[in-house]
């Protein structure tokens, strides 16, 4: 049990909203992929956290994600504690994911740049060998026992951590062209029912189907005249781009 790429968010439709297209085509390149969301959804306006929990099931479908699962975080409290982080490295070292997928660091919304900061530093203490998440759950410092390390107790620390960027005003340093994805991303996110179809609850604050889709179409288009395709989603790493050819470098200058 193991996924290639992980996508870790405060909420579940975030992912859908900021990187299902990507993690549809990287499904469709053959890589396996999860999505984990740190809540279950009990504070939103539409719906309850069952309702939240059978549309992101059917949501991941529509991905091809081949692994999901909520943590028990509070929905709104999202903390950057010690439980918290465990709770993340364990999911991290059962899932050894190659690729992390985070929010971006900043945000309006406090759930979103404390998931991201979250998720950095349990990516960190994933893979310190002599931390044993299950030992220390209730601790406030690690313990050095890992002779007797469980299921999540081999150390694991991804490759790749890589920011979805979109819920924020700024240039993304690459963007991944879902252009043949699009679609499927869009019914992905309409898979939440009790979200996005029209109604009277939340009427104020909920835009109607129609405007959903022309924002989100709106927003792929724009990242992907930057890559020069017709919708990408945007992403930003900490790390520079290494290049072997300057003549494959993609995304016209000119
Ligand atoms: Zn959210």
């Amino acid at each position: 049990m193991s996924v290639d790429i992980l996508a870790i968010a405060a909420h579940r439709d975030d992912v859908e909203q900021t990187c299902g297209g990507t993690l549809l085509k990287m499904a469709s390149l053959g890589h396996s992929t999860g999505i984990l969301d740190l809540t279950k959804g009990e504070l939103g306006t539409r719906g309850t956290a069952e309702d939240r929990a059978r549309e992101a099931e059917a949501a991941a479908k529509i991905v091809k994600a081949s692994w999901r699962q909520a943590l028990d975080i509070p929905d709104g409290r999202v903390e950057n504690t010690w439980e918290n982080r465990l709770k993340v490295a364990r999911v991290i070292r059962e899932q050894r994911p190659r690729v992390v997928i985070l929010p971006y660091w900043k945000g309006r919304h406090p759930d979103h740049y404390t998931c991201s900061t979250l998720g950095y530093e349990a990516c960190f203490l994933a893979g310190l060998t002599k931390l044993d998440p299950d030992a220390t759950a209730n601790d406030d410092s690690p313990q050095h026992t890992p002779q007797d390390a469980g299921a999540t107790g081999n150390p694991h620390r991804p490759f790749k951590i890589v920011y979805a960027t979109l819920y924020y005003d700024v240039r993304p340093t690459f963007v991944v062209d879902i252009t043949e994805q699009f679609e499927a991303r869009f019914e992905a996110l309409m898979a939440y029912k009790t979200q996005f179809s029209d109604q009277e609850a939340g009427k104020g604050i909920f835009p109607a189907r129609d405007e959903i889709r022309s924002r989100i179409e709106a927003m792929a288009r724009f990242y992907g005249l930057m890559g020069g395709v017709t919708y990408a989603e945007p992403f930003l790493q900490k790390e520079v781009g290494l290049v072997d050819d300057l003549t494959l470098i993609p995304v016209k200058s000119i």
